[in-house]
């Protein structure tokens, strides 16, 4: 299994990274995004593309967010 993605981690704090979508204060946070319909989030595991080798969590969110075709 992946490792949880770390609040602490770099790139995280780089992209504003938040376990909880709703929490985030980032004006970019477009309403009803998370990680569970982010283009980059594989549901089945929890992995994002742009962090390799860590889980995110599927109510979590980043200023990377993009809408999942
Ligand atoms: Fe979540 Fe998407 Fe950001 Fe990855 S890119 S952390 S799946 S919002």
């Amino acid at each position: 299994a992946l490792k949880k993605l770390p609040a602490s981690n770099p790139q995280a704090i780089a992209l504003k990274y938040v376990e909880d979508a709703s929490k985030t204060t980032e004006a970019a946070h477009k309403p009803g995004s998370i990680c569970g319909n982010c283009q980059f989030f594989t549901a089945a595991t929890g992995a994002c593309t742009l962090f390799a080798g860590f889980s995110v969590n599927t109510k979590g969110w980043c200023s990377a967010w993009a809408k999942k075709a």
